[in-house]
């Protein structure tokens, strides 16, 4: 969280020393808000003990803030002690709304998004060959966005955007998401102009490892590595509480690591990429499944598969599956040290007993999991829907700051 400044422009570290007052008060107003926004409301006091902050400069910013609608205030049910209780202080959610977009090979699906994370409504429409191309997405995504915000009755602030492939972070560039077929797409241009609202484009990964940041299995994590398989797989790294981006935001193509020297062609131009053994097209061979088809029936499959291995059944088809995503995972944890890998999209209906084997097997084979005290490998509590919530948080960082 961003640290509040101190009323007198010197505040914490006195990194604000000089600091114009407008600037200290647009400062703090962005800090609270952020606070509201990412752990819901809480008292007057517990704003000003967090933000280190005096009560009366808390006061002015709540009064501002309340003043333009952007939050309330109301007396807490429960009162603690005695004297006058400290007002709560709650963030209106459709003061600011952003809108959240997840561009999925199969689907996409979007979100309004209020302050405080509250869904205010959604939408989803299906992809196939025809209707993927860049053009027909943007014209989608642009004629839905206006019939839901018409129908909420709101107006968006900033828009988020996930898209599965390797993403300029400055304009929103989509250099190449292959399993979309999409290259050099001016996306975040072009859904601006469409829009009207300034556009942020992010890959589907590093939005992912933003919303379990913010709101899901990573909250309080200070070093984190999200790795997802759709079609693809890529990864999100937050490395000492910021996003590790790399050159122009590249970071996460941990998909294509190789691994399996002499494996199978891969459409980056390498041979035994780490997807080619844990990507959905891996998945459905060791499930003994049909290449392609709907994604519904991988996820019924290890769903039945479950129900047997909890049965007592001897025989597990992931356990070459298995060995394949911890032999990644070793290398993705002794590079980076991560306290927690989180594992979303497909990876989330793998059988708990297969996700037991592989936290075993990355737990025995990686020094650096045992030197940080055992890197903790969950699956994602907000499934698929993690991408459409980091997309909303990516959309939300510049709208809080100028609400
Ligand atoms: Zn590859």
């Amino acid at each position: 969280m961003n640290r509040a400044w101190g009323a007198d422009g010197g505040g914490p570290g006195s990194s604000t020393a000089g600091a114009r007052p407008d600037e200290v008060r647009r400062h703090n107003r962005a800090a609270l808000l952020r606070r509201l926004h990412v752990d819901g409301p809480c008292t007057r006091a517990t704003l000003a003990t967090e933000l280190g902050l005096n009560r009366s400069t808390i006061k002015a910013v709540v009064d501002g803030l309340a003043e333009s609608g952007v939050v309330t205030e109301a007396v807490p049910a429960q009162r603690t002690g005695a004297g006058r209780p400290s007002l709560m202080v709650l963030p209106s959610p459709e003061a600011a709304v952003v809108l959240a977009v997840d561009v999925r090979v199969e689907q996409v699906a979007m979100s309004v998004v209020g302050i405080g994370g509250q869904v205010l409504g959604r939408h989803s429409w299906n992809l196939h060959r025809r209707t993927r191309t860049p053009g027909e997405v943007i014209t989608h995504v642009a004629e839905s966005a206006q019939l839901l915000t018409e129908e909420l009755g709101v107006t968006p602030a900033g828009a988020g955007i996930s898209v599965p492939g390797v993403v300029r972070r400055d304009d929103g560039w989509v250099h190449e998401a292959p399993n979309l077929g999409w290259r050099d797409v001016a996306l975040g241009a072009r859904l601006g102009a469409v829009l009207r609202l300034p556009v942020r484009v992010g890959n589907d990964a590093e939005l992912g490892a933003l919303a379990e940041h913010v709101r899901g299995v990573a909250r309080g994590a200070t070093d984190l590595v999200y790795v997802s398989a759709d079609f693809g797989v890529g990864g999100g790294v937050i490395s000492e509480g910021r996003p590790l981006r790399g050159a122009r935001g590249y970071v996460g193509e941990i998909g294509h690591l190789p691994i399996r020297p002499g494996g199978r062609p891969c459409y980056c131009g390498s041979r035994g990429c780490w997807e080619t053994e844990v990507g959905e097209a891996a998945l459905r061979r060791a499930l003994g499944l049909p290449e392609g088809g709907p994604r519904g029936v991988v996820v019924a499959e290890l769903r039945a598969l479950e129900a047997a291995l909890a049965a007592g059944a001897r025989t597990n088809p992931l356990g070459e599956f298995a060995e394949w995503l911890a032999t990644g995972l070793v290398t993705v944890v002794n590079l980076l040290a991560p306290q927690l890998v989180v594992l979303g999209d497909l990876f989330t209906a793998l059988p708990p007993c297969v996700v037991d084997d592989v936290r075993t097997m990355v737990h025995e084979r990686s020094l650096v999991s045992r030197a940080v005290g055992g890197t903790r490998i969950e699956t994602s509590p907000l499934g698929r829907d993690a991408k459409l919530v980091g997309a909303a948080e990516l959309a939300f960082e510049p709208v809080l700051g100028a609400v």
